[in-house]
């Protein structure tokens, strides 16, 4: 019997043209988050197997298991004997020595010319293990233990109590997407949510030096590097913020600062987006949170712009997004205590119906063609993820 990673697909398998082209992405996805780990992936359209050093196989299923696309991950065993005898003796063998007082076997034949029925398999094998093994009982409806077996072509497969995977669908397969993405807790959660969608993200960060520190920059940094467990690798794209932000601030009634300069942000965005084959933009606005999110706010920042924009916790509360945030581990990178560039620009009375036409009107007060220009001219690219870590591996 080898030792083998075991992986089942969940929702994928729904996509019956083209399921092909998922799963190829997920096998290259898989094989990203292994890295430097030896590996050798195959699949068909049931189960994708990897198969890494026995020394291994605990690092790579920590890893397997932040790809989206896969429904459970197991450790599990195959074999080239398929006759049921040899079952029973395998089975009895990798279950003598665990700690059960209840157990079920199931059984699944895919390979249907297999003279035993699966219900008729799971008997034998259940019988065989009570008749071995003393003090245990069967239990059909809540068994301790779960045996499963597969009959496959040829070859069977052995598993016990797998590991839920992260569901959704495999990074990239829906094409990119620009992350605007801030120092708060919102928005590294709407990146998760979209890269779970099978959107591959890139990300945009609007700096103002020096009202915003380099310490609030190595906080966006760090949260585009857990971002990067799940999407393999992050383009993060650095745009300096400060003289729009000073001259919005010079020249623009205080109670449209964040309207004015959100369309800037958008703006920006959409043109970054647009350089780098991104389709959509996503960012962590949630309704109602802040005076720029309510539904007219929205409206006329967003209207700046044609490329969609996805907002993943739009409709989450916060103790929603705090909940993810801590599950995905950004929400101690999150509420690290520096500054961005929204928050030391917040004026006493923000606008909170404000009007496009006055939003406009205030716009040809400067000349924010020329600075949106010269920003994304400057704008600075920093890479980073498990392909940064790859050429440091002798050290981290
Ligand atoms: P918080 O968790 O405190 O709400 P936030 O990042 O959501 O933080 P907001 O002021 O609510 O901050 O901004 C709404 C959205 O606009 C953010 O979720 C983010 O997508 C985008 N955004 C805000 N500031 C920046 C920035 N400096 N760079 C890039 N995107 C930003
Ligand atoms: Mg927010």
């Amino acid at each position: 019997m080898k030792k083998i990673i075991i992986i089942k697909y969940g929702e994928l398998s729904t996509k019956k043209d083209n399921i092909n082209f998922f799963l190829k992405a997920l096998k290259q996805n898989v094989s990203n988050s292994l890295g430097n780990i030896k590996h050798t992936i195959s699949y068909d359209f049931g189960r994708m197997f990897v198969d890494v050093l026995e020394d291994d196989i605990n690092i790579a299923l920590d890893r397997i298991k932040n790809v989206f696309g896969i429904h459970e991950v197991i450790i599990g065993y195959k074999d080239a004997n398929i006759d049921i005898e040899v079952i029973k003796e395998n089975v009895l063998n990798l279950v003598k020595d665990k700690d059960f007082k209840t157990f079920k076997v199931l059984t699944k034949r895919s390979d249907k010319n297999y003279p035993i029925k699966s219900m008729d398999v799971s008997k034998m094998v259940g019988g065989y293990i009570l008749k071995n093994i003393s003090n245990i009982k069967v239990d059909v409806h809540n068994p301790e233990l779960l045996i499963e077996i597969e009959i496959r072509k040829d070859e069977v497969l052995y598993y016990f109590n797998g590991i839920p995977g992260l569901g959704g669908y495999p990074v990239g397969t829906l094409g990119k997407g620009l992350l605007m993405l801030s120092g708060g807790i919102d928005s590294p959660v709407a990146g998760y949510l979209a890269i779970k969608r099978g959107v591959k993200i890139e990300a945009i960060y609007f700096e103002s030096p020096p009202h915003t520190s380099e310490a609030a920059k190595n906080k966006v940094i760090k949260l585009a590097r857990t971002l990067a467990k799940y999407n393999t690798t992050v383009k993060l794209h650095v745009i300096n913020f400060t003289k729009i932000q000073e001259t919005i601030l010079r020249n623009i009634p205080h109670e449209y600062l964040i309207t004015i300069m959100r369309r800037m942000m958008y703006r920006i965005s959409a043109i970054i987006a647009h350089n780098n084959k991104c389709n959509i933009l996503i960012n962590g606005e949630s309704i109602g949170q802040v005076a720029s999110q309510t539904l007219t706010s929205m409206r006329v920042i967003n209207s700046v712009i044609k490329m969609p924009v996805i907002r993943p916790v739009a409709c989450f509360d916060k103790l929603e997004i705090i909940d993810l945030a801590k599950k995905i581990g950004t929400y101690e990178i999150s509420t690290l205590p520096y500054e961005d560039c929204c928050t030391i620009f917040v004026p006493d009375h923000p606008v909170i119906n404000p009007s496009s036409i006055k939003a406009q009107e205030y716009e040809e007060l400067i000349p924010y063609k020329e600075l949106i220009h010269e920003a994304i001219k400057g704008h600075e690219v920093i890479s980073v993820g498990i392909k940064e870590d790859k050429e440091y591996e002798d050290i981290l």
